[in-house]
């Protein structure tokens, strides 16, 4: 889900398609909507000198999203390697099984349901795919299954849903937690701080070139958020869509089925921490 507010980084532009890094380019998804901005991100990552590719979040099923995919790919004389999937959402993962299928590779994600072929994905994994080095991230919260990617050679990562390119995401309770959330915002601060990140690739919305800056920026908006929900309750605000009405009064209401559900995980962050 989405805020107003603009994010820290320099947008590259309104056009998602095609934008990325040396190693890192984006297909969109032709399924736009107040969830997931312009479309999915579908990530297509090769080493420049290499003939194998990695794609990241193949998207919905759509036939002509996977094709289109599959064309990037071989445009560059390449083929796809193997699918890797960011977390189960079906905006990222629904079309799996089928670019699969078209495809001949094995899909690796965290939670076993999603995973074709032999091998899963766990923290600390490193995929070596055609000598592209991409590390796996664990970063549960918006779903407990989120991972990301962090790609050294261009000093990026990969985050999925956990940062989006615009605005901010929703923590999906009770599956996502908002202390694992919060977990990995700093996990990813200090991909940005120990290890040189400065580009995020979103699995929605533009690429984003002030990494720390954007990390930054939900940390405040989670605690600003935080407080508000806790203050709401204070003032006897106590079923979750009562607190949605009081603190996202200035958010779309077709968000609001999404806020209710970080609500949710905000006031159970709140009893555990013994705050309400
Ligand atoms: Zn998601």
């Amino acid at each position: 889900m989405t805020d107003a507010a603009a994010l820290p980084g320099q947008p590259r532009g309104g056009v998602i398609d095609g934008t990325g890094t040396t190693r890192a380019v984006c297909v969109l998804a032709p399924n736009p909507s107040p969830m997931t901005l312009d479309g999915t991100n579908t990530w297509i990552v090769a080493e420049p000198d290499s003939s194998l590719a990695v794609v990241i979040d193949p998207g919905p099923l759509d036939e002509g999203h996977l094709r289109k995919v599959i064309a990037t790919v071989e445009r560059t004389g390449r083929r796809v390697a193997l699918t890797l999937l960011t977390h189960g959402h079906a905006d990222h993962a629904e079309g799996a099984a089928r670019f699969a299928e078209l495809t001949g590779t094995a899909v690796r994600a965290l939670d076993p349901a999603l995973r074709l072929g032999d091998e899963g994905l766990t923290a600390g994994d490193v995929i070596t795919t055609g000598g592209l080095e991409l590390r796996v991230v664990p970063t549960p919260g918006h779903t407990a299954d989120s991972l990301s990617f962090h790609l050294p050679a261009d000093a990026a990562v990969l985050t999925g849903d956990t940062i989006l390119g615009r605005g901010t995401t929703m923590v999906a309770h009770p599956d996502g937690r908002l202390g694992d959330y919060l977990d990995s915002l700093r996990r990813l601060r200090s991909l940005t701080v120990d290890d040189g990140v400065h580009t995020v690739l979103p699995g929605h919305g533009p690429v984003l070139d002030d990494a720390q800056g954007a990390v930054e920026y939900y940390l405040a908006h989670r605690a600003k958020r935080l407080a508000q929900v806790e203050t709401a309750v204070e003032n006897g605000h106590r079923t979750a869509s009562e607190v949605v009405a009081h603190v996202y009064a200035d958010v779309d209401r077709t968000l609001w089925p999404a806020a209710e559900l970080s609500v949710r995980a905000q006031l159970e962050y709140l009893e555990e921490h013994g705050l309400v």
